[in-house]
């Protein structure tokens, strides 16, 4: 499957393999009728078009929060600092222009509502209920952590909790997003799904709170 009918897979920079991308717009697509879907870390905008194209094709609705000024790892100095995504004018690391840049190319502004805000910020009042989220914010253990718990409160019951970076093994790479997953397992009221590569999923099979 191509990324988008717009848009070509590699057309984006960021960070999802070919299989986890296609099976967040799988698993946004069987949701659909559960509610809209939301997503923690768009970045340039790679995971928001797999998901915002089923989102068009279900017409549905997908929240994109961001705050856009990018992760430890995406500073200047740091390793994964892309010298395209500063912004002079403001003297800053800003992924906003790219990320509005990928949306429009996918021409998917109908179905996609971008949040510049920090998530902790955004889910402090956030009301409705979710057919799916997707975390791929901060990768520290205590952002994961904060965002797994917070989220996973809102998804609705039959809806998925996708988490990226999971990797069970230490010496794979960092262990936030996989112990925050696993806390959510541990609260209760989500079984287990799948693991598509480093993508992590649950579903919530009952409301515990
Ligand atoms: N999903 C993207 C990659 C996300 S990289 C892709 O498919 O390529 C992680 C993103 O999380 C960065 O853009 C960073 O700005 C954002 N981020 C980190 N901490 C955040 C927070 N607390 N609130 C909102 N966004 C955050
Ligand atoms: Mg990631």
């Amino acid at each position: 499957m191509s990324l988008s009918k717009f848009i070509s897979a590699n057309s984006i920079r960021g960070f999802l393999a070919d299989d986890e991308g296609e099976t967040l717009h799988r698993l946004a697509k069987e949701v659909a009728a559960i509610g809209p879907c939301l997503e923690v870390g768009s970045y340039c905008g790679k995971s928001t078009v797999y998901l915002g194209d089923a989102c068009r094709e279900t017409n549905n609705t997908l929240y994109a929060v961001d705050h856009h000024a990018g992760s430890e790892e995406h500073q200047v100095g740091e390793e994964y600092h892309d010298p395209d995504l500063y912004n002079d004018r403001e003297q800053c690391f800003d992924s906003f222009p790219m990320f509005k840049r990928s949306l429009k190319l996918a021409q998917l502004t109908d179905w996609v509502v971008p949040i510049v805000s920090r998530s902790d910020v955004v889910v402090r009042h956030w009301a409705t209920p979710l057919g799916l989220v997707f975390i791929d914010g901060g990768h520290s253990h205590e952002m994961a952590l904060a965002d797994c718990m917070s989220w996973s409160r809102k998804i609705a019951e039959g809806g998925v909790l996708a988490v990226h970076d999971i990797f069970p093994k230490p010496e794979e790479g960092g262990q936030g997003p996989y112990l925050a997953l696993e806390a959510v397992f541990d609260a209760g009221g989500f079984e287990r799904v799948a693991q598509v590569n480093s993508l992590g999923i649950l579903r919530k099979i009952r409301d515990t709170y």
